[in-house]
């Protein structure tokens, strides 16, 4: 690695910020190393925050990733409340919201994404709420109550997580989804049937193909009204309908950004001093032969790895089949791979038995994802599977007389 008169600028202070930072002193960084992060907390999780911060189960000194005298103590200068405003490529500067500037050799865009905002009548009412960040969650679990009424606009991961914490809590959840089906753009349908009986024997009243028109009320929540012409009562909304990627600093300063800031296999950017990493970066897959945004921890540590490679010099890290959880309930879901262009599914196990997995095979049955509910070997081995492009035939799949040990040597 060259020596560095500035040293190297992080922008945001999330997974892959963190992961970044430490990956670069482990790897023997001895550069200057500065995080600037616009929330107050330091670099935390944030999986645990429809889940286990939400009920309660989990405190914020768990779900933070280090506490900030560890950075110090890592050499890693940590500043939270901090805003980066814009980025000056040819000054290799950087300016804060309150004025400051700030020198860089490398800089690294870890920005993450944020919520995508419904702009439908009542959207500014009090009691609607999103969830992103630690601040969200406090705020909305204040409103949590036994009796109180939540409708959730969104069946995806996080509105599906939010609505089991809640109906757990004594709320009465209603989980509205515009798609006909729960997890429609994450999962296949046996997944999605599975959820939704779940939710529903859960006592959440799930509508799906319900669209929504706005939010009543006057001042303060009372209800969702939907398309058909019916009104959900309700004195909380979550709405959890995805997220778009933090790219503007870099599109402004003139980096290439298509729905995400495009980088390379090293994670650099169309500036090779300018790296970005995580839900705001867009990469090549080369499992799938596609570029995409992927919004997880997974994707956010990988790109941080493959970021401070190269500014160490370094060779990059093997890359890992994508890989994804959730947790419902007393429900483990466990992804591994991208299953959108499947062609067909294979069961394995008896959904009956709460113990699963649906695996996704191309029209030649190569593996190309598995969902696996508590089903840890299902997991382990399809992701193994799915990273050496393995085929399988779907009766072996699908054999639970076989180990996945057995049917993974078995794979083409
Ligand atoms: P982030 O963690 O979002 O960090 C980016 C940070 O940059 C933010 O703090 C932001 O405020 C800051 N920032 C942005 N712009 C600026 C600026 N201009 N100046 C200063 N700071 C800035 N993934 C899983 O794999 N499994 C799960 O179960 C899972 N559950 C999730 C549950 C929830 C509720 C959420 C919200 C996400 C979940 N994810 C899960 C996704 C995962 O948490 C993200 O993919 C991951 O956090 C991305 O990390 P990141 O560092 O790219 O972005």
């Amino acid at each position: 690695m060259t020596s560095f008169q500035h040293g190297i600028v992080i922008v945001g202070a999330g997974q892959a910020a963190a992961q970044a930072a430490q990956s670069l002193r482990t790897g023997g960084c001895t550069a200057p190393i500065l995080m600037l992060g616009e929330e107050a907390a330091p670099p935390y999780q944030r999986p645990p925050l429809s889940k286990a911060y939400l009920s309660g189960a989990m405190g914020l000194d768990r779900v933070v990733l280090k506490p900030l005298e560890t950075w110090a103590a890592e050499d890693v200068n940590v500043r939270t409340g901090v805003r980066v405003a814009g980025i000056d490529r040819s000054a290799r500067t950087l300016a804060t919201t309150d004025g400051e500037t700030i020198a860089w050799d490398k800089l690294i865009l870890a920005t993450g994404s944020r919520v995508r905002r419904l702009a439908i009548p009542g959207s500014t009412l009090d009691g609607v709420f999103y969830l992103r960040t630690v601040a969200d969650v406090d705020d909305l679990r204040a409103r949590f109550a036994p009796g109180a009424r939540l409708a959730i606009v969104g069946c995806g991961y996080i509105g599906l997580e939010v609505a089991a914490v809640a109906v757990k809590a004594g709320l009465s959840v209603a989980a509205i989804e515009a798609a006909p089906r729960v997890l429609a753009r994450v999962a296949g349908e046996e997944i999605s049937a599975f959820y939704e009986a779940e939710h529903r024997a859960q006592g959440v009243d799930v509508r799906t193909g319900a669209g929504v028109s706005g939010i009543t009320g006057d001042g303060a929540v009372t209800g969702v009204a939907l398309s058909d012409g019916t009104t959900i009562p309700a004195d909380i909304v979550l709405i959890g309908v995805g997220i778009v990627p933090n790219q503007e600093l870099a599109a402004d300063a003139g980096i290439v950004c298509a729905d995400g800031i495009v980088v390379d296999a090293a994670s650099r950017t169309s500036d090779p001093d300018v790296y970005a990493i995580g839900d705001c970066a867009r990469r090549h897959l080369e499992l799938y032969d596609r570029t995409m945004r992927l919004e997880s921890v997974h994707n956010a540590i990988e790109q941080a790895k493959l970021a401070a490679a190269d500014i160490l010099g370094h060779a990059p890290p093997a890359l890992e089949t994508p890989w994804f959880w959730s947790d419902q309930y007393d429900l483990k879901l466990q992804t591994a791979g991208l299953s959108q262009a499947h062609a067909r599914t294979v069961l394995r196990g008896d959904p009956a038995a709460r113990r699963f997995a649906v695996f996704y095979l191309d029209a030649d049955d190569r593996v190309l994802a598995v969902d696996a509910v508590n089903s840890g070997p299902e997991f382990l081995a399809g992701k193994q599977i799915v990273g050496r492009k393995g085929r399988l035939a779907p009766d072996v799949l699908a054999d639970t007389s076989l180990s996945m040990k057995e049917i993974a040597a078995r794979a083409a």
